[in-house]
């Protein structure tokens, strides 16, 4: 397993294919639960960092945390952009001494990083049914090394059967069970695309 500045690039070039390829789907997600927003809100955030990519090429892994981070946090208005920032901010922070993330472990202690910046941000814990769910079964799975789209499928679907103690959906009460936590389906698709670049 490596992750260098070029398969974290590929990684984050797959997760702006995904959520633009999902950007109705998202929003219908948020639309029961919340304001249906939550796609227009991750587009307008990936597309920010793309061009930010193209007017200058970040060098290093860090770079490209710190532009992708700044442009989540400057570019989706929602609670889901300071929130996503918070975490890019946190595996940038984590690779810091890194050239290249090398191992398991490694990758493990990054994204662990990057939980933690959300917890900080968004005081979720787990079973609020909020992306806090499935970057901390992600967290568990790597831990593992057990790592597989069907795990990140399981802990997004898991969010359908609670009721919401944060964001939007925690006003609904019992309404949001029934319904997949949109936050946790985007953070789906960002672990999606992580495994289509270290399975390579
Ligand atoms: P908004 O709720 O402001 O419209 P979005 O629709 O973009 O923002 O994002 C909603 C998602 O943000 C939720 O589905 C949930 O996963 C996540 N979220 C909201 N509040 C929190 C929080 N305090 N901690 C972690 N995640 C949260
Ligand atoms: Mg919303």
């Amino acid at each position: 397993m490596k992750l260098t500045v070029v398969e974290a690039q590929a990684w984050l070039n797959e997760f702006t294919k995904q959520i633009e390829a999902n950007k109705a789907l998202l929003s219908d997600l948020d639309t029961p639960i919340g304001d249906g927003d939550h796609g227009n809100n991750m587009a307008r955030g990936v597309q920010a960092y793309q061009e930010a990519f193209e007017k200058q090429q970040p060098q290093t892994l860090t770079d490209t945390f710190k532009v992708i981070s700044m442009a989540m946090i400057s570019k989706v208005g929602g609670a889901s952009g300071p929130l996503y920032g918070s975490a890019f901010m946190g595996m940038m922070k984590a690779m810091k001494d890194m050239d290249e993330v090398t191992s398991t472990e490694e990758l493990t202690q990054v994204i662990s990083a990057g939980l933690t910046g959300i917890k900080q941000r968004g005081k979720a814990e787990v079973g609020d049914k909020t992306m806090v769910d499935v970057w901390s079964a992600v967290v568990d799975l790597l831990a593992a090394d057990e790592l597989t789209k069907e795990g990140i499928t399981t802990a997004k679907e898991a969010t359908k059967e609670l009721v919401a103690k944060k964001g939007r959906a925690s006003y609904l009460g019992e309404r949001a069970i029934g319904h997949i936590d949109p936050g946790a389906a985007s953070s789906a698709l960002l672990f999606e695309s992580l495994l289509t670049v270290i399975q390579a």
